[in-house]
């Protein structure tokens, strides 16, 4: 039997090499680094890409995320609501401005934020919403902006595990006020270091995201506002304008993987398959089954040398880090299930079917014993 990696991006990687090598070329040769014409290039793709009037590249989504609230005034004494079983970086980035997360649970099929849970979270102190498409899936965004439209509340999409997801039609990253995004090499869209980038309608935003990520500064040397250095590099938005036109066949290729999965494991009675809403499409940023037997169904594919992972073993609100916003076990039992059950297995834009069905043999007969 094959071993089987978690993630592989030898298959993807090698198909871009030679195109890689020259756009690393050219900027060698320029010996130009910072803030360039690639920055540029690759910010009028990716809001192309995004149907947006504006993208921003910066540093990572977790200083995306940052920006964005910074750049809509959100700080000290704000409530920001967010999905209780997101990734850290969602609620790190509230913490930065000095805001405070409020958790709201996920719907039990999607696991994306329930709209129905939404306005029963919303206080005088509350000023935006971070819908997080989970795992590659969109959420209700239309929902969401209505209660934020009836509240007067900033929504901030975290798009980083999303691109070129849809709700209703309409891309993820184009529905919030200012919207952040990432490319870790892992994510579906990934640089080859850190790299993240903002999307938004809104020119005002946009103009004050260019300035905060670069020292407050318009014009060098002169500076408007105690800004950062969270800048976009020149290699990294030439390597992400490569990758970028390979994208929409990548998430092809994760959506048939996953409908590999399904047929698989769909007589399997012990294990629940990915749902994604009727509204929705679903890149597939990872592939989550949950089970009760999740630890047990882990070490049994580790064995078979399969490699997998947890989304999130452990929720924001029972971090250590967050010991201090007071929460218990048991306070959100739907984030607590879910980092209890979940686990995700292999999928990449090339991962072929008898990988699936290898992995799809051990789960099956796992769970004949
Ligand atoms: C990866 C990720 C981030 C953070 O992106 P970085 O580039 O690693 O800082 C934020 N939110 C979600 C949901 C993510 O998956």
């Amino acid at each position: 039997m094959n071993k089987i990696p978690f993630l592989d991006l030898q298959p993807t990687h090698s198909v871009i090499k030679d195109e890689m090598i020259q756009a690393f070329n050219s900027i060698y040769d320029s010996n130009w680094f910072i803030l360039g014409q690639r920055v540029v290039d690759f910010e009028k793709e990716y809001a192309s890409f995004n149907q947006t009037k504006y993208a921003i590249g910066v540093s990572n989504g977790l200083d995306a995320l940052f920006l964005a609230m910074k750049a809509l005034g959100i700080g000290s004494g704000d409530e920001v609501i967010v999905p209780s079983n997101t990734y850290i970086a969602t609620v790190l980035a509230v913490s930065y401005v000095g805001a405070t997360p409020i958790f709201v649970e996920p719907d039990s099929l999607t696991y994306n934020i329930n709209p129905k849970l939404i306005e029963k979270a919303i206080t005088t102190r509350t000023k935006a919403i971070i819908p997080v498409h989970l795992y590659g899936q969109a959420c209700e965004m239309d929902a969401i902006n209505d209660i934020a439209k009836k509240f007067k509340l900033k929504v901030i999409e975290d798009n980083a595990q999303s691109h070129g997801a849809t709700f209703k039609g309409k891309l993820t990253g184009n529905w919030g006020h200012v919207n952040a995004t990432s490319f870790y090499p892992g994510k579906n869209l990934g640089a080859l270091g850190d790299a993240g980038a903002i999307t938004t309608n809104d020119e005002k935003i946009a103009k004050r995201i260019q300035i905060l990520r670069n020292y407050g500064s318009k014009e060098k040397y002169y500076n408007e506002v105690i800004g950062h250095n969270m800048r976009l590099d020149e290699l990294q938005a030439a390597f992400l304008s490569v990758k970028l036109k390979y994208l929409n066949d990548w998430t092809v290729q994760r959506q048939t993987i996953a409908q590999w999965y399904n047929e698989v494991l769909q007589s399997v009675p012990d294990v629940v398959l990915p749902h994604t809403h009727s509204d929705a499409t679903h890149t597939y940023h990872v592939y989550v089954i949950r089970t009760k037997k999740r630890d047990e169904l882990q070490k049994a594919l580790t064995k078979h040398e399969i490699g997998t992972l947890i989304h999130y073993p452990i929720p924001p609100h029972l971090q250590t880090a967050y010991r201090n916003l007071g929460y218990k076990k048991g306070d959100f039992p739907i984030a607590e299930e879910f980092a209890k059950t979940s686990l995700s297995l292999p999928i990449w834009p090339g991962m072929s079917k008898e990988n699936c069905v290898q992995i799809g043999n051990v789960i099956k007969s796992f769970f004949k014993h």
